[in-house]
């Protein structure tokens, strides 16, 4: 779930966010796509993430090079 939030206050639980990386994965229906390394806000209570506009742009870019190259799997980290 890509949500993009600069509050440092988690929504949810009131928990703190603190910055992380995380393992982000988009299934495009031919292919699967998985990227190490995206950096993300994570909640240190519930461990709900958030990753910012520049990276969610960043993440759609790669995304949708990887749907034209029309691969099964592809892993990458950012
Ligand atoms: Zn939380």
């Amino acid at each position: 779930m890509i949500q993009t939030s600069e509050n440092t206050r988690c929504p949810l639980c009131g928990g703190q966010k603190k910055p992380g990386k995380t393992t982000f994965s988009a299934d495009l229906g031919s292919s699967v796509v998985v990227l190490r390394g995206v950096q993300a806000s994570i909640c240190d209570q519930c461990g709900e993430e958030w990753i910012s506009d520049k990276t969610a742009e960043r993440i759609e870019e790669i995304v949708n090079g990887a749907r034209d190259r029309n691969t099964q799997v592809e892993v990458m980290s950012m």
